[in-house]
């Protein structure tokens, strides 16, 4: 199993921008169709901005018209984790990266299959690597 990422508040202000920190570290959300990747349909994997984690694929993001970047799957399982957020009067359930505990956005159960899920994600807390030779 890898290692959590941990680091101090000053240590994230000083890597991450100040919307990548309010919404990584301090659980905001981007303005809908603001963002780099929610209209984005390069390849590549999507990564932790905060710590480089493999996110999201690019093979599994799809148009669901939100305004955010969406994904049906995870790319690895082990690096992303849910947890039940009751914040705003709703049942949600927080997406987050499972080795720095960065905030990524929700998930909702009405994507396409084969999951039926949508991972709702802010870009700001993505970085796309495209492919080798890409
Ligand atoms: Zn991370």
């Amino acid at each position: 199993m890898s290692e959590k990422v941990e680091k101090t508040e000053e240590e994230w202000r000083a890597q991450l921008t100040e919307e990548q920190y309010h919404i990584t570290r301090e659980h905001g959300t981007e303005r809908a169709f603001t963002g780099e990747y929610h209209d984005c349909k390069d390849p590549g994997m999507y990564h932790c901005v905060c710590c480089g984690a493999a996110l999201f694929s690019s093979e599994t993001k799809y148009d669901s018209r939100s305004g955010w970047p969406s994904f049906y799957e995870p790319a690895d399982d082990e690096n992303v984790e849910t947890k039940e957020d009751g914040s705003l009067g709703m049942a949600r359930t927080e997406v987050l990266c499972a080795k720095c505990d960065a905030h990524l956005g929700h998930v909702f159960p009405d994507g396409p299959r084969p999951t039926g899920l949508r991972y709702c994600i802010n870009s700001a807390s993505l970085e796309l690597k495209k492919p080798e030779g890409a």
